[in-house]
């Protein structure tokens, strides 16, 4: 059926996390917004394997957003942990935030449905889905609508507005048209990732809802995130070059991913009698970039101005952030305060303060993945064997601090100074780290007992030896690199 209106204050192009929820704030300032998206809701989600954390949920607060809705029987999260190999693990606390100590690794599906209904029933948003944006429309230099077609239809329809914005994911099509410039890109070195969802995961040794970040010391990193509906998100992300390594004669992802999960004996002896639900997705080469967010008659939220690698679980806080920064500026534009420039300018400087100091964080730790040498293995068991740095781990994916201002050089000495006593205790009494990864209950039932790893075992008088060895390495290593 055709829709009774043409011409709107602002069109919307893609209908997910930034685009619902821009046309709910949108609608709730009082303008007439048309929010479009190609795909049907509820549907096939977006490639994501997501983890929201409280800020993300008091965005949605907000705009009165239902948790009931878009977390339906969705396991509260209130532990992250990190573990390397069977070596040493850190156990981190969800901290509180705005009345909220978990986090959610939500069903995207679910998710995008609750959104889009939201916005879809918000005053003033006309929500048109199955419609495929294919070009826009101008006037001269400026941007002044939106043509393509419904599902199933050949017929070319137009729709009219002072501001087409484009919500429409990192191949925006929006920002092609309209030639968007790029800036800060940085996609070198480049990660893949592959995920799908399990039912029946083996039980790990704590029994409650549990994101757990595995890394094998090879270069690739596990999470396994226990998700709606019983269900297990298990993924392996890792720079694209080393993915390829286990792609020899296994060209389809499933297999691919299977050689990923194999690599991994703790996350594979997990998935013993596991069974996967969904088919494999994934992302290659995934890009890093930020994109002019405006010009005459169009602006971009969401992925479509600014991506990152999913590595720390980010992408969805800031497309919904987007969405409110350019709200708040629209609004403000559109009652008078400022004009369209400086309204939009000020919309992108709230963007890169928010979102630039975890874009070079994340592009920091991608840029970690290559596997360590035993200089940064000590470094990195001592400070994962440190419950101040734990508490930085939950506090940075949640928006609660920068790992800058939390991991200072200080605290780092004293972490490192504190892992040597530690080293030279456990070198006399040999005691057990608290770090110590226990087996899982599967391998406890095989009859595999408490051990301590080799890195257990190792007291500091060893490596205060091997110390100056590796430092020197380390240096000739770099020299012979300049020469
Ligand atoms: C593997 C993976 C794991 C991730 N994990 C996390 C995580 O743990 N936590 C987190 O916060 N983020 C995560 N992200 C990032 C997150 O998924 C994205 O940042 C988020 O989906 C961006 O939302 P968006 O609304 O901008 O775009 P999208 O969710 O991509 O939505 C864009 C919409 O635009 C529509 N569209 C596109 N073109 C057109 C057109 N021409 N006409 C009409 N409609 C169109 C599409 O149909 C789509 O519905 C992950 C991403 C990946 C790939």
């Amino acid at each position: 059926m055709p829709l009774l209106e043409t011409r709107f204050d602002v069109i919307i192009v893609g209908g997910r996390p930034a685009g619902a929820t821009l046309a709910a704030r949108l609608a709730q300032g009082g303008l007439r917004v048309l929010l479009l998206d190609r795909a049907t809701f509820p549907s096939l989600p977006a490639v994501s394997s997501p983890i929201i954390y409280a800020c993300t949920m008091a965005l949605l607060d907000e705009i009165g957003a239902d948790e009931a809705a878009y977390a339906h029987n969705t396991p509260k999260i209130r532990k992250l942990i990190s573990e390397t190999r069977d070596y040493y693990r850190a156990i981190a606390v969800i901290p509180e935030d705005r009345g909220r100590d978990y986090a959610y690794a939500i069903d995207r599906a679910r998710f995008d449905n609750a959104l889009w209904e939201q916005a879809a029933h918000t005053d003033g948003v006309t929500a048109l889905p199955g419609f495929a944006v294919s070009d826009l429309l101008w006037d001269g230099e400026r941007v002044i609508g939106v043509t393509g077609r419904r599902h199933g239809s050949h017929a070319l329809e137009n729709f009219h507005a002072e501001t087409v914005v484009g919500a429409d994911g990192r191949w925006s099509l929006v920002a092609r048209k309209v030639n968007a410039p790029l800036y800060n890109v940085d996609d070198a070195p480049t990660t893949s990732l592959y995920y799908a969802y399990w039912r029946d995961v083996q039980p790990y040794d704590l029994d409650e809802p549990l994101m757990i970040a595995h890394g094998t010391l090879d270069g690739l990193g596990y999470l396994t995130m226990d998700s709606a509906d019983g269900t297990t998100a298990v993924v392996c992300e890792a720079h694209t070059e080393t993915i390829a390594r286990f792609s020899q004669g296994a060209g389809e992802p499933e297999a691919l991913y299977t050689a990923l999960l194999q690599n991994a004996p703790r996350i594979w002896a997990r998935l013993q009698g596991a069974e996967r639900v969904t088919t494999v997705r994934g992302l290659k080469h995934t890009p890093n970039y930020y994109r002019q967010p405006f010009g005459a008659g169009w602006a971009l939220v969401g992925d479509a101005v600014h991506h990152k690698d999913p590595l720390g679980g980010q992408g969805i806080y800031d497309a919904i952030f987007s969405a409110k920064a350019f709200a708040e500026q629209y609004l403000a534009y559109k009652r008078g305060t400022f004009g369209y420039i400086t309204a939009l300018s000020r919309y992108k400087e709230a963007l890169e303060a928010e979102t630039l100091p975890i874009y070079f964080n994340t592009l920091a730790a991608r840029a970690n993945l290559n596997p360590p040498n035993a200089f940064q293995r000590l470094l990195g068991r001592y400070l994962m064997e440190s419950p101040e740095v734990s508490e930085v781990l939950a506090r940075v994916p949640a928006r609660m601090g920068s790992a800058d201002t939390l991991m200072t050089t200080r605290r780092i000495l004293l972490t490192v100074a504190k892992g040597v006593a530690w080293d030279a205790r456990r070198t006399l009494t040999s005691e057990m780290s608290p770090s110590a990864v226990p087996p899982l209950p599967s391998e406890r039932a095989q009859g595999v007992r408490e051990t301590s790893s080799y890195q257990q075992r190792l007291g500091c008088l060893g490596w205060l030896f091997a110390l100056p060895a590796i430092m020197m390495f380390n240096g000739l290593g770099a020299l012979r690199r300049k020469g």
